[in-house]
C-alpha cells in the first residue's frame, strides 16, 4: 500500500517508521530542508547549539517504542539521562526552589519552603496521579471519536468517576484550594503552559501534568532534544521510509470521497493513503479548500505562541540549572494581557541552558541560553515594537537576579547584554513561517476550555476515506510525548496492508 506522510515532523517521523514497520510503502514530503520541524536545530556563530522549540523532554518510552517494534534495542541508537532536578524557580520576592524530580522529594522539600504541610502536598500529587490514572491512559492514547473507546469499560469507569475530576473548575481554583501559600499556586498553575493554556481557564484536570514530570521523570537525551529527531528520523531510513525535503505540498486531491493521492510541486502523486503532519488549519485552508470544513474546530483558540531569545553567553552562571523559570510578580494580570492579544509589562521568563549537560553546545567556559516568554498567537501585533520592549525588560529581571552573585564572586560583571555573543530572535510570526504553525501558535489550540479535548480534531476525516490527520494541532494534543501518542493513533486507525 502506497502511504504519503505530509510533514516530517516528530509526529510524522514517528507515524512514518510504524507504518513502514506494518508493511507501507512510505513517502515522507517536508518542506523544510530537513527533518524535525519544531524539533529542529540550528548554530550561532563562535560554537553555539541550540534546539530550536522543545526542551523538556519527558515520557521517552514512546520513543523506545519506536524501535522495539522495528526489533531493534533503542539504546543502541538513543540515549537520554533522567534528570534529578526538573526546574530551579526564582520570584521576585527572593525565593528560590529547586524542584527535585523525585515526588517523595518534592513533597518534603516543598513543605521546607512554602507555607504547605508535607501531607498536603502529597495528596495534591496522589490526586495528580489518580487524575492520570483514571484518563491519561484512555483518552490520550486512543481516538476520542471513535465509538470503540467509548465501549471500554475504563472509559465507562472514568466518567463514573468525572465529578471527582476537576473538569468544572479550572486549574488554578484547584491550586488555590490545595494550597495557601500564592507561590506554590503560581509554580503548579505554571503547568497550564506545558500546553499553551491559560490556567485560569484550563480545567482542573490538567493538574495532572506535574504527575508526568515528578512519577515519569524529566529527561534529556544525551545530544540534546534534537537526538529525538534524527533517532526517529534514521530509524525510518533503516526501514526503507524515503523522505523529501523542500518538497511543499500543494494539495491533497481525492476522488468522491477517497483519497488518491497529493500534488507536489504541480506534479500528481498516487497514494492510497495520506497522513497529514501539517498543521489542521493550514491544511484545510490550503490542502483541501473544497472539502467539508469542520468549522468549531477549526475555530478553537489557539494556544500561546513564544517569543525566544537565542543566546551565546561568554561565561558560566553557576545558579542556573537546565531549567529555570522567573515568575512575574501577577500572574492573573500576565495572562490576561496574554488573552488580549498583548504583552505584560512583567512577565515570567524560561531560561533553558542544555550547555550545562551537554558541554558541546557551547565553547569552553561559555553557555547557549534559550530564553523564553509566553506571548501571544500571532494577530497582526507590532512585534517588532513589542520584541524590542521585551528584550529591555528580559535582560533587566535577569541581570538583576543573576549578577549580583558574579559581582560577589568576581567584583564587576558590567551588564547582562555585556555578555551576549552571539543572538538570534524567534517571533510568533517567525515560528508561524518556520515551522507551518498556524498563528504561530505552540500546540496548535488551547486547552481553555473543558470540551477542548473533544473539539480537537479527530486523528482521521470524516470526510474523506484514506486521510488521517496527527501532530500537535489534533487530538490528543502538543508536546512531543503527545505527538508520538498522535503517531501510535494513527497507525493503529490506518489497516495494514
Ligand atoms: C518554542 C517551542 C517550545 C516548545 N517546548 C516544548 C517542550 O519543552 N516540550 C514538548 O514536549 N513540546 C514542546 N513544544 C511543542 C512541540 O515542539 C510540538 O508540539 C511538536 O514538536 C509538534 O510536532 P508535530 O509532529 O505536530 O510537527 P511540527 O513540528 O509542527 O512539524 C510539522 C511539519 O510539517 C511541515 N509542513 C507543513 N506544511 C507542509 C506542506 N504543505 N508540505 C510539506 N510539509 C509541510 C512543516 O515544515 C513542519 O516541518 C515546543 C514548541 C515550540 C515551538
Amino acid at each position: 500500500m502506497k502511504t504519503a506522510v505530509i510533514g516530517a515532523g516528530i509526529a510524522g517521523l514517528a507515524a512514518a517508521v510504524r507504518l513502514a514497520v506494518q508493511g507501507h510503502e512510505v513517502e515522507v514530503y517536508e518542506a523544510a530542508d530537513g527533518p524535525g520541524g519544531k524539533l529542529h536545530e540550528f548554530s550561532l556563530e563562535g560554537g553555539y547549539r541550540f534546539d530550536f522549540g522543545p526542551s523538556l523532554f519527558t515520557m521517552p518510552q514512546y520513543v523506545d517504542e519506536l524501535f522495539e517494534l522495528a526489533g531493534e534495542d533503542p539504546r543502541d541508537h538513543f540515549n537520554y539521562a533522567r534528570l534529578d532536578e526538573v526546574c530551579r524557580y526564582w520570584w521576585p520576592d527572593g525565593t528560590r526552589f529547586t524542584a527535585p524530580a523525585d515526588t517523595d522529594d518534592l513533597v518534603r522539600e516543598a513543605a521546607q519552603t512554602f507555607n504547605v504541610s508535607e501531607v498536603a502536598m502529597r495528596k495534591f500529587m496522589d490526586k495528580a496521579a489518580e487524575k492520570y490514572e483514571l484518563t491519561g491512559r484512555t483518552f490520550l492514547e486512543k481516538s476520542l471519536h471513535k465509538i470503540g473507546t467509548w465501549l471500554d469499560p475504563q472509559v465507562a469507569y472514568a466518567m463514573l468517576k468525572i465529578p471527582g475530576l476537576d473538569l468544572f473548575r479550572s486549574m488554578h481554583d484547584v491550586h488555590a484550594a490545595a494550597f495557601d501559600d500564592p507561590r506554590l499556586v503560581q509554580l503548579f498553575d505554571r503547568f497550564a503552559t506545558y500546553n499553551g493554556s491559560n490556567p485560569y481557564k484550563a480545567p482542573g484536570l490538567l493538574s495532572m501534568i506535574p504527575h508526568f514530570e515528578h512519577h515519569f521523570g524529566a529527561y534529556l537525551p544525551t545530544g540534546g532534544m534534537f537526538d529525538i529527531t534524527t533517532a526517529v528520523y534514521e530509524l525510518g531510513q533503516r526501514l526503507g521510509v524515503r523522505y523529501h525535503f523542500g518538497q511543499r505540498v500543494e494539495q491533497i486531491y481525492c476522488g468522491g470521497a477517497q483519497v488518491e493521492g497529493l500534488r507536489v510541486s504541480g506534479v500528481e502523486l498516487p497514494f492510497d493513503t495520506v497522513v497529514c503532519n501539517m498543521d489542521v488549519w493550514l491544511a484545510y485552508d490550503r490542502l483541501l479548500p473544497k472539502a467539508k470544513q469542520p468549522g468549531i474546530t477549526l475555530k478553537q483558540q489557539k494556544s500561546t505562541s513564544a517569543v525566544i531569545f537565542y543566546w551565546g553567553i561568554d561565561r558560566k552562571f553557576d545558579e542556573l540549572g537546565l531549567h529555570n523559570i522567573f515568575f512575574s510578580r501577577d500572574y492573573a494580570s500576565e495572562f490576561e494581557k496574554l488573552e488580549g492579544g498583548d504583552l505584560h509589562d512583567d512577565v515570567t521568563i524560561y531560561v533553558n541552558v542544555s550547555s550545562k549537560l551537554v558541554p558541546q553546545d557551547a565553547p569552553p567556559g561559555h553557555e547557549n541560553w534559550f530564553v523564553m516568554v509566553n506571548a501571544p498567537a500571532h494577530a497582526g501585533q507590532d512585534w517588532d515594537s513589542l520584541v524590542s520592549d521585551l528584550r529591555e525588560r528580559v535582560l533587566k529581571t535577569l541581570g538583576e537576579r543573576l549578577l549580583p552573585a558574579l559581582r560577589r564572586h568576581n567584583g564587576e560583571a558590567g551588564n547582562l547584554e555585556d555578555h551576549i555573543r552571539a543572538e538570534r530572535i524567534v517571533r510568533p510570526p517567525d515560528i508561524e513561517t518556520l515551522t507551518g504553525s498556524h498563528q504561530g501558535a505552540l500546540y496548535g489550540s488551547s486547552s481553555n476550555n473543558r470540551m477542548a479535548a473533544f473539539l480537537r480534531h479527530p486523528n482521521f476525516s470524516r470526510n474523506i476515506d484514506g486521510l488521517y490527520f496527527l501532530g500537535g494541532s489534533v487530538h490528543p494534543g502538543g508536546g512531543v510525548p503527545l505527538c508520538l501518542l498522535s503517531a501510535k493513533i494513527v497507525a493503529d486507525l490506518v489497516k495494514a496492508p
